[in-house]
């Protein structure tokens, strides 16, 4: 059994970014810019955005933070959000979530020009990715994607069991699994919570990725012997123990689960550290006007 070990890889990738970043600005081209809008003060908000604010300083990007208090209307936050869609300056833009009750994030994520869409989650970049033409990714599962393609992992007909449809993590990542790409030619079966027997749904996978956010759901009876078992899973829990009053846990029994692995991702340390990286990687694709033209 290896771990697959995410916070190793996104440092690597980091380091490559930032190489490129630098030979960019040496040859006077455009140093990507990524905009965050943060509505109210959710601590775990906060604490994403300072997060991703920190990346863009550690990789050579300008970054701006707009704030705006939780009372501001909905037509306010889509003039903001157009206004920067008209920066040419600005490359990336992401919304953080989850907005005050008031706002609809549907009519927030569909204002921002697809171009600038750095998450992936506008409906025109979830379109062009299903029809496999250039798009942007929707950072976790592209994270997902550059784990397995890392460590060399077959994933061309294999029977891949994706746990959870959400719109950000498990639809996007059966979408890329079934792709014709060298990460994709999976025969896919997506799962949720009305799936009957999904124990012995997931012990027929050969790669189980788990995006279902219930902490230690997936034990060793879901696991096929020599499985790669992807945990997606990231859930705050009380533990006294910490300092912090709580412990990240996963949606994966590791203990039970690893030792029938042939691969698995740890909670912390595996798919986390993935997703701040693939986001920096759409925001320099968009500064070079690689998924489209400037
Ligand atoms: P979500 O929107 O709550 O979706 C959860 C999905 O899991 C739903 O499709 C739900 O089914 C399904 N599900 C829930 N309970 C189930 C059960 N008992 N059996 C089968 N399916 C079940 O969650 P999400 O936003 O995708 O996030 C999932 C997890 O990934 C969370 O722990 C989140 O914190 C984590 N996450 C981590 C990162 C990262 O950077 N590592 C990024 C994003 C999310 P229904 O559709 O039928 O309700």
């Amino acid at each position: 059994m290896q771990i697959i070990d995410g916070k190793a890889v996104a440092d690597e990738i980091k380091k490559e970014i930032a190489l490129e970043v630098a030979e960019i600005k040496a040859s006077g081209g455009k140093t990507p810019h990524l905009v965050a809008i943060l509505v109210g003060n959710n601590g775990a908000s906060e604490t994403y955005v300072a997060n991703k604010v920190k990346s863009c300083e550690e990789l050579g990007f300008n970054s701006s933070l707009l704030r705006f208090d939780p009372s501001i209307t909905e037509s306010e936050l889509l003039a903001e959000v157009k206004k920067v869609n008209d920066n040419d300056d600005m490359d990336g833009l992401i919304v953080q979530l989850p907005l005050p009750d008031h706002i609809n994030p549907d009519k927030v994520m569909e204002t921002i020009d697809p171009r600038k869409d750095v998450d992936g989650f506008h409906p025109i970049n979830i379109g062009r990715m299903a029809k496999g033409l250039p798009a942007y990714i929707s950072a976790t599962p592209q994270g997902v994607l550059d784990l397995l393609e890392r460590y060399n992992i077959e994933t061309s007909g294999k029977h891949c069991v994706v746990v959870g449809r959400s719109q950000i993590v498990g639809l996007p990542m059966s979408i890329l699994m079934q792709r014709n790409t060298k990460i994709g030619n999976c025969t896919v079966t997506l799962t949720h919570s009305k799936t009957k027997d999904l124990p012995a749904v997931c012990a027929t996978a050969d790669i189980l990725i788990a995006a279902l956010g219930r902490p230690e759901f997936i034990t060793a009876e879901y696991v096929k012997e020599g499985a790669v078992v992807i945990d997606v899973g990231l859930t705050r829990v009380e533990d006294s123990s910490k300092k912090s009053g709580f412990a990240l846990k996963g949606d994966v029994k590791f203990d039970e689960v690893a030792p029938k692995c042939s691969f698995i991702t740890p909670v912390p340390k595996g798919v986390g550290p993935m997703t701040i990286v693939s986001l920096m990687k759409n925001t320099l694709l968009s500064a070079k006007g690689v998924i489209y033209s400037k």
